[in-house]
């Protein structure tokens, strides 16, 4: 039987598969390499990881080899061929491994029977996880697409081995532990002002998963009839509930979702979590006592470790806890998901909106810190409202009983424990806002102003899951399609065949419109998670956007041609973001050249003329505008960016949020000046930032020479109607008389807006 790879190995459904027994991380990580070996008819499969403190790679999994070097095998970095993969990071095939310069004779694994070599590192981003490893005795007998396959094994499970080595590390001695943080105080029917970071309204009872003491926690009073049975079936339903979980997630969103529940998994399967609940249960503690004190231990454990990725688990903890006790405890309105719950937390990551939003919260309050710029544009695409508060928000009694809470994300408000009245009002304003939803389905195809003139309004996409509502509001095209979450919150890279499928099927939503893709836009804030974090003291003025992807041009590379493939057949276009001049315009584009060479090379299909375009971000991109739009094929204005850097003002610093003025003259002005550059270079321009939704400043975009906006699409049918009352010769008008305006004030005078 032929080799089957990529297909079958990519799915995220069979990776899932791999948690489908009580076996353990030795058993998970034993599961992968049965799976691997299957799937590529290799005789052997070794899974290694990477041992930090000693600088070694540990036999950790294997089929094939001689069951005894599991756990002692060990290779120093750079030593055999697995060792020089995982030291030079890339991977290594050899057609005949023992005339390989790097070959290495290990006496009793019984390797010397096999001549096929091939070893490719496990990394998270640029951090060494470990190897997975093939062999087979007959040479020469991997090829290229195997070498594909298990980068895309290892690139989806990367994340998933880091977290079975941290639990590993966990049973070894606890060197993790540093003195816990401090506490909070108290009040009751209160408003606290926030920070809004994703609009929407939103109430239920409050979850808290702060890192804090949390009284479901440390309720003492035990169900003491409960019985190990009972314990048991507990585990077995949590255990479905997360497959399920995981199940709807690969279902509804195929872009972001990896294991994304993957830790959840291995921390209920591990031998010191489930099995240690068992024994102190078997030692006569009721078993939800067992489930808190573990959850406890695992907690403190977790949240006071020095590695920033165990900390990071501690959510998962807390969220097992409360499906294990409430699975016990057969609270059934608590156990499935956190429907009718907000959830208040101190800190996120883009994976765990994700995972809040596959358990149906309802919003989220976050405390302390802010909020990258991923974050709260991720929470809008998956309608999750979402206020930063300065300080803690409940008390601990509060916390144990889960106040009733409204989360006013329009306004930024949190209502605790409000009247029934207040609580009325703002139900009568959420059903009115359903209603507002379907009647907006009406939206017409295209939109004019009332004097006739076409202006088109495009969607801005991040998640594949936006796809069907941005062709219910009817957008004329995708404007802008964020490339960097499928990067984001995998927290690994994905491969050139997973970006192909992804990018295929926004291309594929929009047949017959324009859809403008967006090279990688990280650094900054917006932080690749897996990523060696490379300390900048002003990171929005560092290595961000296309000057991340010139510096690390093979995930270009990647990306570029997962873009031209993905669009081999139809027009492409593509766009580079926060483009400075038009010499890295010019040196993207020689990338993109060379990447259809290449592709032509291999005889690939791909699209052979691509539209390039550059996003108008900066004031030096605004000076070069007619030079830009000469270069290029057309223009985009990225507001957001282009407001934060012409006035500079942090565009994700709440503090200085007064400061970030959309209608600043100086970001108008330089609007108009953009326009008018592509204009006379006979280019397309379009203006993808949120400026696109603030209907006080449309007249003068529209009179200024924006016919083109990209917005969240749910903003479209508003801003139709906007746009269908204006008069054009008025709006042009208008543009003109406020590019002579030089204070704020006046402008906004002019456009009626109230400070
Ligand atoms: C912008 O800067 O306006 C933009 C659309 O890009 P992003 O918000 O992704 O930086
Ligand atoms: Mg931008």
């Amino acid at each position: 039987m032929k080799k089957d790879t990529v297909d079958l190995i990519c799915s995220v459904g069979e990776l899932a598969s791999l948690f489908e027994s009580d076996a353990g991380l030795k058993g998970f990580l034993q599961k992968v390499v049965s799976l691997v070996a299957y799937h590529m008819k290799a005789a052997v499969c070794s899974v290694y990881m990477f041992d930090e403190a000693t600088g070694e790679l540990v036999l950790t999994a294997n089929q094939g080899l001689n069951p005894d070097c599991v756990g002692t095998l060990r290779l120093k970095l750079g030593e055999g061929i697995t060792g020089r993969a995982v030291k030079e990071l890339r991977a290594i095939r050899e057609g005949r491994g023992s005339s390989s310069p790097f070959y290495k004779y290990i006496p009793g694994t019984g390797e010397e029977r096999y001549e096929a070599f091939l070893a490719v590192p496990i990394l998270n981003g640029n951090q060494r996880v470990g190897a997975l490893v093939v062999q087979d005795p007959q040479p020469d007998y991997f090829d290229d697409n195997d070498v594909k396959a298990l980068r895309a094994i290892t690139s989806q499970l990367a994340n998933t081995i880091e977290s079975a080595k941290l639990l590993m590390s966990l049973h070894e001695p606890a060197a993790l532990i540093t003195p816990s943080a401090g506490f909070f105080a108290p009040s009751s029917t209160r408003i606290i002002h926030g920070i809004v970071a994703c609009e929407g309204i939103a109430m239920g009872r409050a979850l808290d998963i702060t890192a804090n003491d949390q009284g479901w926690l440390t309720d003492t009073a035990s169900a003491s009839s409960l019985t190990e049975d009972d314990f048991l079936r507990a585990l077995r339903k949590t255990e479905e509930q997360l497959a399920e979980l995981q199940r709807q997630l690969g279902e509804r969103m195929s872009d972001v979702a990896t294991l994304v529940f993957d830790a959840h998994v291995l921390i209920l399967k591990d031998s010191g979590f489930s099995g240690e609940m068992q024994t102190r249960i078997r030692q006569g503690n009721p078993p939800d006592q067992a489930i808190r004190n573990v959850i406890q231990m695992y907690v403190d454990l977790f949240s006071n470790s020095s590695n920033s990725s165990l900390r990071e688990k501690t959510h998962d903890v807390r969220d097992l806890g409360l499906r294990l006790l409430s699975n016990l405890l057969m609270r059934t309105s608590e156990s499935a998901d956190y429907h009718g719950r907000i959830i208040v937390a101190d800190d996120l990551l883009p994976s765990d909106i994700l995972k809040l939003s596959a358990q149906r919260a309802e919003g989220v309050v976050l405390i302390g810190g802010g909020v990258t710029a991923h974050i709260s544009v991720l929470a809008r695409s998956l309608h999750m409202p979402l206020v930063i508060v300065k300080e803690a928000l409940l008390t601990k009694e509060e916390k144990a009983q889960g106040p009733f809470i409204i989360l006013d994300a329009d306004q930024g408000h949190v209502l605790i424990n409000q009247t029934s009245d207040v609580i009325h009002q703002y139900q009568s304003l959420l059903n009115a806002r359903a209603d507002g939803d379907s009647a907006a389905a009406l939206v017409a195809p295209s939109t004019t102003t009332r004097d006739g003139q076409r202006i088109r309004l495009m969607a801005n996409i991040n998640l594949l899951s936006e796809l069907p509502s941005a062709q219910r509001f009817k957008a004329e095209g995708i404007g802008l399609y964020r490339s960097e979450f499928p990067f984001i919150v995998r927290k690994s890279i994905p491969t050139e065949e997973e970006q192909f499928r992804i990018y295929r099927k926004v291309l594929e939503s929009m047949p017959d419109q324009e859809v403008l893709l967006r090279t990688l836009d990280v650094g900054g804030d917006k932080m690749l998670p897996f990523f060696p974090a490379v300390s900048e003291a002003n990171p929005f003025l560092g290595l961000r956007a296309l000057r991340f992807s010139l510096r690390n041009k093979d995930i270009l590379i990647q990306q570029l041609r997962a873009m031209l493939r993905a669009g081999a057949a139809r027009p492409l276009s593509i766009m580079f973001p926060l483009v400075m001049a038009v010499e890295d315009f010019e040196e993207a584009r020689e990338v993109v050249q060379a990447c259809i060479r290449a592709l032509k090379d291999e005889q690939l299909p791909c699209n052979e003329t691509p539209r390039l375009g550059v996003m108008i971000e900066v004031p030096s991109a605004v000076e070069l505008a007619v030079e830009l739009a000469r270069a290029s094929d057309f223009l985009c204005i990225g507001s957001n960016d282009l407001i934060q850097y012409t006035l500079a003002v942090d565009r994700t610093n709440p503090n200085i949020a007064n400061l970030f003025i959309p209608h600043h003259p100086a970001v108008l002005r330089a609007i108009k000046r953009v326009a008018e550059a592509a204009t006379s270079q006979g280019k397309p321009i379009s203006l993808c930032g949120d400026m696109a939704t603030d209907e006080r400043i449309i007249p003068f975009l529209v009179g200024a020479g924006i016919h083109a906006f990209s917005m969240d699409p749910k903003h479209i049918p508003r801003i139709q109607q906007v746009i269908a009352a204006l008069s054009f010769k008025d709006v042009c008008r208008l543009a003109g008389e406020i590019i002579n305006l030089g204070s704020v004030k006046a402008v906004e005078a002019r456009l009626s807006i109230t400070p």
